[in-house]
Parts: C-alpha cells; structure tokens; sequence
C-alpha cells in the first residue's frame, strides 16, 4: 500500500440524493478526515445571485460577485455551517429558489473555473473527502479513490424529503422528485463538465442498500486503496 501516511483524496461522485453526503461525511468523522461539500459551494454561489438579482445571462456581474464571493465551511457542534459573505446561509443554500437555478448556475464557465480552483487550493496538503459530480474527472482526475454513486430516482427523490423533513425544510415530494430528475438531465447533458463517471471510478447502485451497507461497501474499497488511519 503505497500511500501510507500521504496526503490524498476520496472523490464520491453521483446524481443528486445518492446518499454521497451522509457517506462523506461518515467517512470524514470516522478516519478524521476533511470532508468537503462542493455542491453546497455552488449553492452558495447561486443565492449570492438571487440576493443580488443577477440573472443567469450577467457574465460580468457573476464575475464581480466572484471576485468578492465569501465561502466559508464550518463545523459546528458536529453540524456543517455555511457562511456566506459572512452570513449563516445552512439553510437558506437548501431552499427551492436555489434548488431550481443551482444546476445552470454551475454550468456557467467562469464559476466553475472559480469553484474549481478554490476546491483544489482548499484541499490541498489534507487528507480530505470531496464530494460532488465532477471531483473524479475533473477537479481530481488522479484521486487516490474514485466512487460513483448511483440509485434510481424515486428512492432519491424520497431520501432527499426525507432529509429536509428533518432539517425541518417544507418541499412536497413530487417537486423534490422534478427537482432530482431536472438537475440530473441538466449535470449529465451540460458542456461543462458534465456529470459521468471516471473510469477508474468504482460504481455501486445504492437503491437496494441502507446507508451502513453503503459505508461498509465503500470503506472496504477504499481500504484497498489508501490506509485509513482509526
Ligand atoms: O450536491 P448538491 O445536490 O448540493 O449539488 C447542487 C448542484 O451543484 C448539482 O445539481 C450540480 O448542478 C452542482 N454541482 C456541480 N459540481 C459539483 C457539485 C455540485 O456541478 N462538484
């Protein structure tokens, strides 16, 4: 095993509502690693769009926004806390006006090049846990780990409830489910990097698992790949 004690990256990619967060975030907390939420970072950009009614179609305007764009991801008291410009945007990055725009928005050249290389600059010299749609061909075309995460859209649509539910967020089932169908075709048809797998990616259809089958799957695979300290 040859990256003993180095510096890598796990990259868990899929289509919306895979269970990719819960895993990354289970993976970082148990290994002690940095876990990093890319969608939420393209969240972020798109409310700071909407709190400034920049339309899709202001280049420069996005780009004068980006030039100042704050991101910031904290841990607080276990719970991942998103700042932007300063202000507590956890839940508000989670709402249908992002939900809706959030997938073009990220298409767009210039904030892809800028949450691209913020990425890659916050992650480098870490042991780190990135996930999002084009972290393995991409924004890491040579991670250490490469998983791809796969499951139909009805059980996606209904973790996705499931999980707002809980946060306490309100959107009916059958938008969440036009949401996830809507985002995907978008991700996977766009010019911009669009969403498929790496090659060398491993694939595993988490439709008929739970999530600790998920984590066990997974952590056996990438325990062949890199040594995980406990
Ligand atoms: O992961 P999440 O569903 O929060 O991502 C929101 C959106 O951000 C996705 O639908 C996708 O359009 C975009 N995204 C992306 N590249 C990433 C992560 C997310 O284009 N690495």
């Amino acid at each position: 095993m040859e990256n003993l004690c180095k510096n890598y990256v796990i990259a868990i990619d899929g289509e919306a509502g895979t269970g990719k967060s819960t895993l990354a975030k289970n993976i970082a907390k148990k290994y002690g690693i940095v876990y990093m939420d890319t969608g939420a970072m393209y969240r972020c950009v798109t409310l700071d769009m909407i709190n400034n009614s920049v339309e899709l179609t202001q280049i420069d305007k996005i780009t004068e926004l980006l030039d100042k764009i704050d991101i910031e991801m904290t841990n607080e008291d276990g719970e991942d806390k998103f700042y932007l410009n300063g202000e507590d945007v956890t839940r508000k990055i989670r709402e249908k006006q992002v939900n809706d725009l959030v997938s073009q928005v990220s298409h767009i050249p210039v904030v892809r090049e800028r949450m691209v290389d913020l990425q890659r600059k916050l992650a480098k010299g870490k042991k780190i846990v990135m996930e999002g749609r084009d972290i393995g061909t991409n924004v890491f075309p040579n991670a250490e780990v490469k998983i791809y995460l796969t499951a139909s859209a009805e059980e996606r649509a209904n973790r996705r409830f499931l999980q707002n539910k809980e946060k306490g967020i309100d959107i009916p089932y059958e938008d969440i489910y036009n949401n996830v169908v809507f985002r995907d075709n978008n991700d996977k048809s766009s010019n911009v990097a669009p969403l498929k797998k790496a090659e060398d990616a491993f694939e595993l259809d988490t439709t008929n698992y739970t999530l600790e089958e998920v984590e066990d799957i997974v952590i056996r695979k990438v325990k062949e790949k890199i040594q995980l300290d406990v």
